[in-house]
């Protein structure tokens, strides 16, 4: 079957990005109780309260909401609604980080309890949010009305930044399968499958070396694409594993498939066995402007501001270079004082050489962006439906397939801005009119807000230029950090893995 898009060259990462560093805590953490598309949940914590890691901070409301759980001991201190990093206006809990190591996690589960109505239900309230499109609450993949032939565990990795699924199967590889088994049961599927690319030698092998070990070598099947973006994304890998393709805002199940992301894999390890709740990602902080290139374990409701200042920027060049996402799709960031939240895969600290700010030019009519869509839209329609904002005809040429990969404006020699032009067409025929991002959205619900709403400028003043920030006291702790988790966690700190080269 053709594979469709196009092939990209990995980022270069540094030396220090391989394995995870877990991030030094920060003063506050801001938790939003909206994350990717879910609805907001009802907040059941007040400010005055003290939490514990773990402890619950809000509760579903609506069909797909998700519970929230404090990453950190502290008190409450401040709720306001601002935008979310992804750009949804919703509530966020401000919690003031406190020195004690206090955990309220979910009871621990143990084997005799693993039925597939029990692991559904520890899923829904372990509140895991899928970190990659669409961005729904996981278990929301689970509710089923037939039976599953396929799950799929996307160890694949196709945007040139992204590090921390191949992280994840390297490092955590028993976590990682027992997770995959978990959710096996959990859907009871027919086969279950892990995917690569061709790019992930590494990873395929010390994959392999494990299921060896356990004796499963040539029992669990695997299955290695060519390294072409976006077959990461969950329609695709279902339609190459089964040759059907999936509508938007359709899901896998109806075609008896469910693509199951290794990362997720982790963290419902994590859930069943350890009762631990989403409270934090495997994410990876790079771009040029980037001084610590790595993977990091990030808490949700991590400011962005915290995250700049432990792993050290070049200031220099700061104008566009915060992107919450890949390189390819991710959401440009107003202010640092966004935080961190469960749907994050990558936190991008970019200079402008490595993305286009060139304006948009004439169409030449080369048919480069119908040529690598993966769904085989007419782009260059849709741009001409665009300008005559004919949203009748953008209907009628697919836009609601949009995978929203950012391909054919990658590939367009004439700029143009194509696919925030086909998803604007998109959501208009769809009435999801996005919107637009205005810092008067901001309102002080409850008690203070002890984060100030931070602009580059403010943290240029504090960190000075690209020589002073590698001696500022803050990249000192940050090695520190590292140097005390060598000696103190050994699992959290891998002496090889991250995939370079691989
Ligand atoms: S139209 Fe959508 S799916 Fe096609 S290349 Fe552009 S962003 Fe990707
Ligand atoms: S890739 Fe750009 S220049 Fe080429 S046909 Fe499409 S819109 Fe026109």
């Amino acid at each position: 079957m053709e594979i469709r898009g196009i092939r990209l060259k990995k980022h270069k990462i540094s030396k220090l990005a391989k394995g995870f560093f877990v991030l030094r805590k920060s003063e506050n953490y801001v938790v939003p109780l909206s994350v990717g598309v879910s609805e907001q949940s009802e907040r059941v914590v007040s400010v005055g309260d003290k939490v514990n890691e773990g402890t619950l901070l809000a509760k579903p409301k609506g069909k797909y909401g998700n519970f929230v759980y404090s990453p950190c001991c502290g008190s409450v201190v401040g709720i306001v609604r601002k935008l979310n990093i992804n750009g949804i206006i919703c509530d966020h809990v401000i919690i003031k980080q406190e020195n004690r190591e206090d955990k309220s996690y979910l009871p621990t589960m143990d084997a005799s309890e693993f039925s597939a109505e029990k692991l559904l239900k520890r899923l829904y309230e372990s509140g895991m949010v899928d970190n990659f499109p669409p961005y729904e609450v996981t278990y929301k993949k689970y509710l089923l009305n037939s039976s599953i032939k396929q799950l799929i565990i996307n160890c694949t990795e196709t945007d040139p930044y992204e590090y921390a699924t191949s992280a994840i199967v390297q490092t955590y590889t028993s976590e990682m399968f027992e997770g995959a088994l978990l959710f096996k049961t959990l859907c009871n599927a027919e086969n279950i499958i892990f995917v690569f690319t061709n790019k992930q030698a590494k990873t395929i092998k010390l994959f392999k070396e494990y299921l060896k070990k356990r004796g499963l070598k040539n029992k669990v099947k695997i299955k290695i694409y060519p390294h072409i973006y976006p077959l990461s994304y969950s329609r695709l890998l279902a339609y190459y594993q089964t040759g059907k393709m999936v509508k938007e805002n359709s899901r896998t199940a109806e075609i008896k498939v469910i693509v199951e992301g290794a990362i997720n894999c982790y963290d419902f390890f994590h859930a069943v066995y350890n009762g631990k709740p989403a409270i934090e990602r495997a994410v990876t902080i790079s771009g040029n402007n980037c001084l610590r290139k790595a993977n990091y374990f990030v808490k949700n409701g991590t400011p962005i501001n915290h995250i700049m200042e432990v792993v050290g920027f070049n200031s220099n060049s700061y104008e566009n270079m915060l992107i919450f996402g890949g390189i390819m799709t991710g959401v440009a960031q107003e202010t640092p004082s966004a935080s961190i939240t469960l749907a994050a895969n990558s936190l991008l600290l970019c200079d402008s050489s490595e993305f286009g700010l060139e304006k948009e030019s004439e169409c030449i009519n080369c048919g480069k962006c119908v040529q690598h869509c993966p769904v085989r839209i007419h782009v260059k329609n849709v741009d001409d439906a665009f300008t005559e904002r004919d949203f009748m005809q953008a209907k009628k040429l697919g836009v609601s397939t949009c995978l929203n990969c950012g391909v054919c404006s990658f590939v367009c020699p004439a700029k143009r801005k194509l696919a925030q032009k086909v998803q604007y067409m998109k959501n208009f025929t769809e009435n999801r009119r996005a919107k637009n991002p205005d810092s008067s959205d901001y309102l002080l619900v409850e008690g203070e807000d002890t984060t100030m709403q931070q602009d580059f400028d403010t943290i240029l003043d504090v960190k000075g230029g690209y020589e002073n920030v590698k001696e500022t006291n803050e990249q000192s702790a940050a090695l520190e950090v590292i140097e005390s988790l060598k000696e103190k966690k050994p699992d959290s700190i891998i002496s090889e893995g991250g995939d370079k080269n691989e």
